[in-house]
């Protein structure tokens, strides 16, 4: 059994929001076996752990975490062809891999169907488990069938539309399962069409988002694919608002930025106060797309 094993890791480092406390423990298996080992050996033992992935999707408090906080980065890092024919290749890739790497190996490859990645800066595992996406495409739209280990049954493989029915901003894949990692279907195009296609979404990305300042992306999901969150909060004048170092964006209001020093306890009171303004304005229930760790 391999690992690599940080004590005392700052959590906040490992998050795209740059705030967090410290992870006690920061385990890296090596490989499959030891990550399927470790974490039979935590059921054993009734230990929680927690895993995580580009840290894109949390607010973490900012307190002592004792229980392991697991990462795939070194075990899951593959990507590899698994069939291909004219037009459709079928890759398999590791549910540490970044974003960023996965993109490139695209471009590289000519392969489509990934490019609404681009500027959501997750692992694949992280963006399967949350059905990552914007209105240029999803995950569901290119898993074919994905490799977990569920919590009880060990390592299994599950097909999207027969085993899991991701909805929006959630895998269907339960609770508590590693995403080990994810057969996806993808087309051949040129690498010129590709990566114009990636280059034009981060040109929108950056004309309409807080790219580059501390995040999570969106805060909340939208209530409907005609009522976006961040409309709401926009007309509820919120834009520029800020708790401590946490601010709603000027740029996007369903952002939320940490402009520096910003606690866990700012951004979890802005967010309790946009959802209050929202309710109270329009009865609509905004519900959290970031996930806390508290
Ligand atoms: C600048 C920016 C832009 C963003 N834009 C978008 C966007 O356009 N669309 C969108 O959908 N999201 C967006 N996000 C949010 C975020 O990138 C996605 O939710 C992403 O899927 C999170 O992946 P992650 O690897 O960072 O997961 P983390 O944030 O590390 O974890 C999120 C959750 O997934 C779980 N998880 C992580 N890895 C695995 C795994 N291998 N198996 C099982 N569970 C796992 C974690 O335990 C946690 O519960 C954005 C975020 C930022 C910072």
């Amino acid at each position: 059994v391999r690992f690599s094993v940080t004590v005392g890791a700052s959590l906040a480092q490992m998050t795209t929001f740059r705030i967090g406390g410290v992870a006690g423990l920061f385990v890296e298996p090596l490989d499959q076996k030891s990550l399927e080992s470790f974490i039979q050996f935590l059921r054993e033992i009734g230990s929680p752990w927690r895993l995580l992935g580009g840290g894109s999707n949390l607010l973490v408090a900012n307190r002592f975490f004792p229980e392991p906080i697991i990462s795939l980065r070194r075990c899951a890092s593959f990507i590899e062809v698994m069939s291909e024919t004219d037009d459709v290749v079928v890759i398999r890739v590791g549910g540490g891999v970044k974003t960023r790497t996965l993109l490139n190996y695209c471009v590289r490859r000519g392969l489509s169907g990934c490019e609404f990645l681009a500027g959501i800066p997750a692992t694949l595992g992280g963006a399967v488990f949350m059905n990552a996406g914007t209105s240029d495409g999803t995950m569901q739209d290119i898993v074919d069938s994905v490799t977990v280990i569920d919590r009880d049954k060990g390592m299994l493989k599950l097909r999207q539309g027969a085993d899991f029915h991701p909805l929006y901003r959630s895998s269907g894949i339960a609770n508590g399962s590693v995403v080990y990692d994810a057969r996806l279907k993808l087309r051949k195009n040129s690498p010129e069409k590709i990566r114009g296609k990636i280059c034009s979404i981060m040109k929108r990305r950056l004309a309409t988002q807080p790219i580059g300042m501390p995040s999570a992306g969106c805060v909340f999901k939208n209530p409907s694919s005609d009522l976006p969150a961040g409309l709401l909060i926009d007309h509820c004048g919120l834009k520029g608002f800020r708790i401590g170092g946490a601010e709603i964006s000027r740029k996007h209001a369903n952002w939320i930025i940490n402009t520096g020093g910003a606690s866990y306890n700012d951004v979890v009171t802005l967010m309790a106060l946009i959802k209050d303004r929202v309710y109270e304005q329009f009865t609509v229930k905004l519900e959290e797309e970031v996930q806390c760790w508290d």
